[in-house]
């Protein structure tokens, strides 16, 4: 191994990990996902994720985009198609526009992930018409890209942080905000579910550096 290592990048392969470890942890995590949105939503959240992380998996097994790209657009795409709640159309947005924005180069560095991790989110913002602070996905999803810049390991956090910081507030945006002041105290299914994948993020950033 040389002693000055060249920039790490991350190839279609790298993505291609990132999903199926995040479709793992939905099938770990269904069951949670879906008791968290049966206390302030209408208790799909899990099927509506393992529905659309199982079609992205899937979809994977079937076509091998070259590009990191082409990798997200691809999932997003079926985030979008098989998810009927909203979460499918807002990940799917999240993957399709960070696809997007990725182009179609093979390798992409830290800071273009990064980058195009905001772009997707703030894709997301401006189709939901949330911001931070209304309780939803974007309460994980924004403090995770900020936190991108220093490593994954700090995103993880930060998006962990993020989804236990929905507890005490009120639902602004989505189903939950039907409750009014009754969806204080629960935390936010789509936080959760956000901290999962950006977990899966982490996971997969630090295991290739176990086996590179
Ligand atoms: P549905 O609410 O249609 O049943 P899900 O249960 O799958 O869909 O997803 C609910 C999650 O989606 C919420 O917990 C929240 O995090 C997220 N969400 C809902 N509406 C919005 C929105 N307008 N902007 C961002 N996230 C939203
Ligand atoms: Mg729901």
């Amino acid at each position: 191994m040389p002693v000055q290592e060249p920039e790490k990048t991350f190839d279609a392969g790298f993505f291609r990990r990132w999903l199926t470890t995040a479709a793992a942890a939905v099938e770990r995590e269904a069951d949670r996902l879906t008791a968290l949105d049966s206390a302030i939503g209408d208790a799909d959240h899990g099927s509506n994720m393992l529905r659309g992380f199982r079609a992205v998996t899937a979809v994977l097994e079937r076509e091998s985009p070259a590009a990191p790209g082409a990798v997200l657009v691809l999932a997003g795409r079926q985030l979008i198609s098989t998810v009927g709640g909203a979460s499918g159309p807002l990940y799917g947005t999240l993957l399709r526009r960070a696809g997007k924005a990725l182009g179609d180069s093979p390798e992409v560095t830290p800071a273009e992930l990064t980058e195009a991790l905001r772009t997707g989110v703030a894709a997301v913002a401006q189709l939901g018409g949330a911001k931070a602070g209304d309780k939803t996905m974007l309460d994980a999803l924004e403090p995770a890209v900020e936190a991108l810049g220093a490593s994954f390991a700090a995103a993880a956090e930060a998006a962990d942080r993020g989804a236990l910081a929905t507890v005490p507030l009120q639902a602004r945006k989505g189903r939950a905000s039907y409750l009014g002041e009754r969806s204080i105290g629960h935390q936010d299914p789509g936080a959760t579910s956000a901290a999962l994948l950006i977990a899966a993020l982490a996971e997969t950033a630090a295991t290739g550096e176990v086996t590179e």
